[in-house]
């Protein structure tokens, strides 16, 4: 099988394989890692495919982009998505053309579990494969998810450690706690005071300071994240669209080649990158459609080309995982449509980082708009679709869901479009158990573990075990830093690692 290289979105003179990008996370000069050209699935690899369970389905996908690793992969997808209650990504129909692929089955609850079951055996493998000798100490800003996915994901993994930044007061109650009652010798998180975008700067920061990165090296570290900066953590969501199209196919609501419909909920945009990556290896997909809460940059972005930052305000919503201003990933696609620019890719991220905004050309703006169509919702108009979705077809969403369920709505009324879709449901409603209350008009009580009982007995959906444990944990993780104390929290963190006092 061809070897894939992967360039970076900053400098296109870098190649590195797979493995290398896996084990590296970020390039050098701050780019993203970006496969040199995408697989492309034809027909017949389809119908092979449609035919597979889903860890066979992304054994057969992640072989595209990481052959080198071929050997190991059908075991770890095999290990990973034992860890998930069923199938790992059903699809839900709730009516005629609309359909919800729930992601959130995992050992966390939240769509990050598809990768982040996968990422620690990827890693693990990349390392073997490129002789990386080192201690890996994963650094990840987290929205919520992210950080209890990783947490679990890595925890006990052999040759790594995990420190998680949360901000303090930007996580839902359950997100909170289950970071703080995380288990693993080898994990650490820590709340930061300030927002996400705060604690993603933070960490983006360390891995390009230098003095921070050789103190590191000099304990026998380095540094990698669990970020969907990170590539292997995109390939395992490309999978999940293969998969809904395969399972229309399977079901007779579609003929292959027609085309459907995404709609996603957005934050940093790698769930709908993953999906742009699967139109680009031969899905057929009408639109893309991206869903934001509150946080409207990228609405506005779709909407006039312009990525701006500056003078815009950072809100806190219900769906506090999409609470981001920067969305790292959207540099990957920009990467796309400058016809793969480094150069004019890299100005734009340092004209983002200094006067907080970017423009695209009128031709790209064309382009993306071809493809993608973008939309948001109100902090009231997710509150009521969560009513509304749940009266009329007894199906209950998280916010999030709840967003893209919204903006879905509101684009079907706009468009009249009547391609099927398919909106992607990505966190339990029990991860957000007192908003999804207040939605169905209840008054949540203080004790969020009644909350449980109370939504469980309204909505007849059984809260996951791992949710109803939580309670009884001890909290391990209970410190907070100023966001300017990051680095040293690292760095102290390193100190210990190489004593051994984890
Ligand atoms: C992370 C997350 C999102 C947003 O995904 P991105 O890849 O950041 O765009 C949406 N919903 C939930 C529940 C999440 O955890």
């Amino acid at each position: 099988m061809k070897k894939m290289h992967y360039l970076s979105t900053r400098d296109a003179s870098v190649s590195v394989s797979g493995s290398e990008a896996i084990v590296k996370g970020l390039s050098d000069e701050g780019g993203l890692f970006v496969p040199v050209e995408f697989p492309h699935i034809s027909k017949a690899d389809f119908e092979v495919f449609a035919e597979l369970d889903y860890p066979q389905r992304a054994a057969f996908i992640l072989e595209r982009f990481l052959p080198e690793l071929k050997d190991g992969l059908a075991e770890f997808c095999e290990k990973a998505y034992a860890r998930f209650d069923g199938d790992p990504a059903p699809l839900v129909r709730i009516d005629e053309g609309q359909y919800l692929l729930e992601l959130w089955h995992g050992p966390t609850h939240a769509f990050k579990d598809i990768a982040l079951t996968l990422l620690p055996h990827l890693l693990q493998s990349s390392k073997e494969k490129t002789g990386a000798r080192a201690h890996t100490l994963i650094l990840t800003a987290t929205s919520g998810d992210t950080g209890k996915a990783a947490l679990e994901g890595f925890a006990d993994a052999q040759g790594v450690s995990v420190v998680v930044f949360y901000p303090q007061d930007g996580v839902s109650q359950l997100q909170k706690l289950q970071m703080q009652t995380a288990k693993g010798r080898n994990v650490k998180a820590i709340a930061l005071s300030g927002n996400f975008d705060d604690a993603q700067t933070a960490v983006k920061e360390i891995f390009t300071d230098t003095a921070a990165v050789e103190a590191l090296e000099k304990h026998g570290i380095v540094l990698s994240s669990a970020n969907s900066i990170n590539f292997g953590r995109l390939v395992p969501q490309i999978v999940y669209y293969f998969s809904a199209y395969a399972d229309l196919v399977n079901g007779g609501q579609l003929v292959y080649g027609q085309p459907v419909n995404f709609c996603v909920p957005t934050g940093n945009f790698g769930n709908i990158l993953a999906g742009y990556y699967a139109v680009r290896m031969g899905l057929p997909v009408n639109k893309l459609i991206c869903a934001s809460n509150r946080n409207n940059v990228l609405t506005d972005f779709f909407a006039g080309g312009a990525y701006t930052v500056q003078n815009r305000e950072f809100y806190k919503t219900a769906s506090p995982s999409m609470d981001i201003l920067i969305s790292s990933n959207l540099e990957r696609l920009i990467f796309e449509l400058s016809g793969r620019d480094a150069q004019l890719t890299a100005l734009r991220m340092r004209q983002l980082k200094e006067e907080g905004a970017y423009k695209v050309t009128g031709a790209e703006h064309d382009a993306m708009r071809a493809l993608f169509s973008a939309g948001w919702a109100s902090e009231e108009a997710v509150s009521e679709t969560i009513a509304e979705i749940f009266d009329e077809y007894g199906y209950i969403s998280d916010p999030h869901t709840a967003v893209a369920l919204r903006v879905y709505a509101d684009y079907k009324a706009k468009t009249a479009d009547k391609t099927p879709c398919v909106t992607v449901s990505t966190a339990s409603p029990y991860k957000f158990t007192s908003d999804v209350l207040k939605a169905l008009g209840e008054t949540p009580l203080a004790n969020e573990q009644k909350n449980l009982s109370l939504l469980e007995d309204l909505t007849a959906l059984p809260i996951p075990e791992s949710i109803g444990e939580l309670f009884g944990l001890k909290k391990i993780h209970t410190d907070t830093v100023e966001k300017s104390f990051a680095k040293q929290a690292v760095l102290d963190y390193g100190g210990k690692l190489k004593k051994g006092v984890q």
